[in-house]
């Protein structure tokens, strides 16, 4: 914690909330960055001007390049640096660089106006989407627009920071959240943003508190007021009376002790005071987080989320670029297993502008998605299924939203030809690569039996499974109320799966949010399932509790659970049994 010594004369203290992105607390005076604004109005050239503007284009990029790979070197985080890395591979992107020069060679654009122009489709899109994190990467596209735009513009970014500093902002992007460091900055809120924000990742990595989506924070607050922050409950305090300060410095050290005391967790042997064994993996969707994992000594990833590789692809990707995903995330992940998830386009992740449906939970999502676009199913197979060789036993086929049992069929005549065909390539394959399904939707839990004859593992998504046997929309606000992962039909549902997993000798992990619900996590132990995959925040605090209680519990609660009618009779179990 840190304070600046020049005092402002209190008013009347704000208090403002945001989510906690980044752990630790400040106290300091603030500091209201603002982004410089571009206001690009359409200009053309002559065409004796066009080869002069392509070069101050080249420059731009050069220079860029050279600031980010200066940033690298300084930030002392891997996290960090993966991040500028794809932020250096944007930057030097052949697409977008030849539509850039294009636009000016054949429209005879101005230099800033075709910069302005190539990336304003890609940045619409993104802030389009239904999916948020998508539109948290569009900052980090933006950024690289303005940069450019700075560089042609020859304008400094240099902002008068005084150390000690809490930074407040409306967003900002990885590469500004690294050159804060060298203002010595003591923490950062930001309006917008969430939690998996690069700028929210990087915060992380280098241990600067961070409170996110604070919404109002510029608004509300004037640079040089004194803030109080708190990164571990994502409160802000403007003006601060001595009371908040001396309740906020209390929170700081409780916090301080918990953080102490999951630490040590981490390191203990994963099984329960008598000595069952558990399994703890991580649910991930960027390389970024594999920090993170590792430092959780999380057993590999329990579910890879690919969503975001398709989000990107429309401009920047390609089969090797996936391929390249992939890898990274076996490399970071030593000798532990990866479970690989396929596209889960459609429903809220967005698939294509073109196809709006009334009903998208309800659509065409998942499997059924991919089942229709064949070249985008073989595309991630044989991305997947390269890898795969290069890391034989490692990787693991998810398949989500399966419903119907010829969808596997089907599916896993797909992977026989793509298997094939790398073959007669020459790749090494690994023949036995596991393939499993994601247990989300009521007719896969119904029918399990038949599901599991024909699959190597099966997963539980209680995210979906909730919302589908509840009827309840999973991102609709309205009804929030009513969806509910505790609810006992999800835990009916739950039992039978566990129950014929166990039958038929298959692997079964439950990767849905019930499972980084404490409680809930040592009822699925006592139900038979010992392998659970969470965000890897969740790890610490899971673990904590399922090393402190026995097995002989667990499964008393498991029993207990099947007798409740209501999810308040639920509640109060859990409540009742973590207080025993
Ligand atoms: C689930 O449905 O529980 C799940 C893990 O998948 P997602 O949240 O990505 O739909
Ligand atoms: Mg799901």
């Amino acid at each position: 914690m840190s304070e600046n010594s020049k005092e402002t004369t209190p008013v009347t203290e704000l208090q403002l909330e945001g989510a906690p992105a980044s752990s630790g607390s400040a106290i300091g005076k603030a500091f209201i960055y603002k982004k410089k604004e571009f206001d690009i109005q359409s200009s053309t050239i002559k065409r004796g001007e066009v080869l002069d503007h392509i070069n101050e284009f080249k420059k731009a990029r050069i220079d860029m390049e050279s600031e980010l790979q200066k940033i690298q070197g300084d930030s002392n985080s891997d996290e960090a640096s993966d991040i500028i890395d794809a932020q250096i591979e944007m930057v030097n992107d052949p697409v977008l660089a030849g539509q850039i020069e294009k636009l000016i060679k054949e429209e005879l654009y101005s230099v800033e106006f075709a910069i302005q122009r190539a990336f304003e489709d890609y940045i619409r899109l993104m802030n389009n989407s239904d999916n948020p994190q998508a539109r948290e990467r569009s900052i980090d596209i933006s950024d690289i627009r303005d940069r450019l735009l700075e560089y042609i513009n020859k304008e400094s970014d240099s902002p008068a920071i005084e150390s000690g500093c809490i930074v407040v902002t409306q967003d900002l992007s990885p590469r500004e959240v690294i050159s804060l460091t060298n203002y010595h900055i003591s923490g950062i809120i930001m309006d917008r943003g969430g939690v998996t924000s690069h700028a929210a990742i990087i915060a992380r990595s280098l241990g600067i508190p961070a409170v996110v989506g604070a919404k109002t924070a510029t608004e509300s607050i004037n640079s040089e007021l004194r803030v109080a922050m708190d990164g571990d409950s994502g409160k802000v305090f403007v003006n601060p009376t001595d009371l908040t300060l001396k309740n906020f410095k209390k929170v700081i050290e409780e916090n301080r002790k918990r953080d102490e005391k999951l630490n040590e967790v981490i390191s203990k042997k994963s099984e329960t005071s008598d000595g069952h064994p558990f399994i703890l993996r991580a649910n991930i969707e960027f390389p970024e987080e594999l920090e993170q994992v590792r430092a959780l000594k999380a057993s590999g990833i329990g579910l890879l989320r690919t969503e975001s590789i398709y989000m990107e692809k429309e401009h920047f990707d390609d089969l090797t670029k996936q391929k390249e995903f992939y890898s990274t995330i076996m490399e970071g992940t030593g000798s532990e297993p990866v479970i690989m998830r396929l596209f889960d386009a459609g429903g809220d992740k967005i698939f294509d502008e073109k196809h709006k449906e009334q009903n998208p939970f309800l659509g065409w999502r998942g499997i059924r998605l991919l089942l229709d676009n064949r070249k985008l199913l073989r595309e991630q197979l044989e991305a997947i299924l390269t890898v795969a060789g290069a890391y034989p036993g490692r990787v693991k086929i998810l398949v989500p939203m399966v419903t119907v049992l010829e969808e596997l069929t089907k599916l896993r005549e797909e992977i026989q030809s793509v298997q094939q065909k790398l073959k007669s390539q020459g790749h090494k394959i690994d023949e036995e690569v596991p393939v499993g399904i994601m247990v989300e939707v009521p007719s896969v839990a119904l029918k399990i039996d038949k599901f599991a004859e024909m699959v190597d593992f099966l997963s539980i998504g209680t995210n979906d499974l909730t919302q589908y046997v509840l009827a309840v929309d999973r991102g609709n606000e309205l009804i929030a109320d009513i969806y509910n992962q505790r609810h006992p039909a999800v835990w009916e549902l739950i039992a039978m799966v566990a129950n014929s997993a166990a039958r038929h000798n298959k692997q079964i992990t439950v990767c849905g949010e019930l499972a980084s619900d404490p409680v809930s996590a040592a009822c699925m132990l006592g139900m038979g399932i010992s392998d659970l995959s969470m965000a890897p925040s969740k790890i610490a605090r899971v673990k904590s509790i399922l090393v402190g209680k026995s097995f002989e519990e667990m499964k008393a609660l498991a029993a207990k659970v099947m007798d409740c009618s209501t999810t308040e009779e639920v509640n109060n179990l859990f409540q009742n049994w973590s207080e025993s």
